[in-house]
């Protein structure tokens, strides 16, 4: 890589995005970072103040999945592409295509501009819901690259078909004659992505583990989650940019599936002496699901209640040579930074811990 070496990333200011850019720059690269508006300060400042190199070796642009302008300035002069942008709500729309229309037609905007652009190398950030984003499962088979959510089944919600709709057009896309300079692509597939906030704005994923430490849940529901730390998201993404074996490949990060309850077991060693009082306690089903009608983040859990989805890390750990941090430390680092963020109060009992990036 030399020392001019430009990465375009898009959706720069989201939970994922910053921690792409920060891993970019601590790695010597250029950035060029894609923001929808540059007047939006809560969500601008925390990108320029992610690396001391942010002053002078990171650029934001505008631009909107769903318009055209702005992508070809937004390319120009770069040699890859980390594809972050895409919808990603707490809640079920009730029109998909609310979250379809700007992951599918983003994601062909922005490799069609790469593409003309003469851009090398894109990282699109998938997800594992495009494994196996539907809700049918045996509880024990663990998923892997190998397989695509099921576009027919009527439990693939609105968000995993927009993943796995822009992964589909994406993987197409690098396959048609339209890709004339034949750019490469590979294809990150995070799993329910949580660890250290910057800033104060996070994405959805760590809204589970601020439920189970704000004091706002009295229990906790029978549901697993697949669970990778943003740290090794944001790795991965950096790393699949220059490994030769990594183009034309789905990589999945992911460290381990758990039960919330054995999560919030987690919270509360760490945290139950400082006065945290994380939940210990399965919520009856029928309790949840009287609460699922006034709480759309609720509405969410109740297809899962009782459920084990597990997916493969091997392709992480043998082309990217990515091992998964500890789930233990990626929870506990997730609660630190939203104390420290004071998005969760701060007990009278608090220590704070330095947490790495
Ligand atoms: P996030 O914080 O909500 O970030 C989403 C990013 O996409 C934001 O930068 C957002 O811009 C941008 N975006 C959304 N709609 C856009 C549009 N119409 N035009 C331009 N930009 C748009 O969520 P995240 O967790 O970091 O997610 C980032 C990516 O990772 C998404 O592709 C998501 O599907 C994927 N992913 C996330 C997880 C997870 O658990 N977090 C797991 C697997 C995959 P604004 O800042 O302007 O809103």
């Amino acid at each position: 890589m030399s020392a001019s070496t430009t990465v375009l990333v898009t959706g720069a200011s989201g939970f994922i995005g910053i921690h792409v850019v920060r891993v970019l720059l601590k790695e010597g690269y250029r950035v060029r970072g894609t923001v929808r508006s540059l007047k939006n300060d809560t969500k601008c400042k925390p990108i320029l103040e992610c690396h001391p190199d942010a002053k002078t070796k990171l650029q934001l642009v505008e631009a909107d999945l769903t318009k055209d302008e702005g992508w070809e300035e937004a390319v120009r002069g770069v040699k890859y592409v980390i594809h972050v942008a895409s919808p990603f709500p707490n809640f079920v729309p009730k029109d998909p295509d609310s979250l379809v229309r700007p992951a599918v037609d983003g994601t062909l905007r922005v490799l069609k501009a790469a593409a003309r652009a003469g851009v090398a190398r894109v990282a699109l950030t998938s997800s594992i819901a495009s494994i196996h984003g539907h809700l049918e499962t045996d509880n024990v088979t663990v998923y892997n690259e190998t397989e695509w959510a099921d576009l027919e089944s009527p439990t693939l919600g609105p968000y995993e078909r927009s993943k796995t709709l822009a992964e589909k057009a994406a993987w197409e896309f690098i396959k048609s004659p339209e890709n004339a300079s034949k750019m490469e692509l590979v294809t990150i597939l995070p799993a329910l992505v949580i660890g250290p906030i910057v800033g104060t704005d996070f994405g959805t994923s760590v809204m589970s583990l601020k439920r189970l430490i704000d004091g706002s849940s009295p229990m906790v529901p029978g549901v697993t989650f697949a669970f990778c730390d943003v740290r090794d998201v944001a790795e991965a993404h950096v790393k699949s940019l220059t490994v030769k074996e990594a183009a034309g490949e789905r990589i999945c990060v992911c460290t381990e599936t758990l039960w919330m309850q054995e999560v919030s077991k987690i919270l509360h060693k760490e945290f139950g002496s400082m006065g945290y009082r994380c939940p210990q306690r399965k919520a009856p089903n029928f309790g949840l699901w009287f609460i699922s009608w006034i709480d759309a983040t609720v509405a969410m859990l109740m297809p899962r209640l009782d459920k084990v989805f597990k997916y493969s890390n091997e392709k992480m750990k043998t082309i990217l040579k990515i091992q998964p941090r500890p789930i233990e430390t990626s929870i506990v680092d997730t609660a630190y930074s939203l104390i420290d963020a004071g998005v969760v109060r701060k007990t009278s009992k608090y220590q704070p811990k330095k947490v790495e990036l």
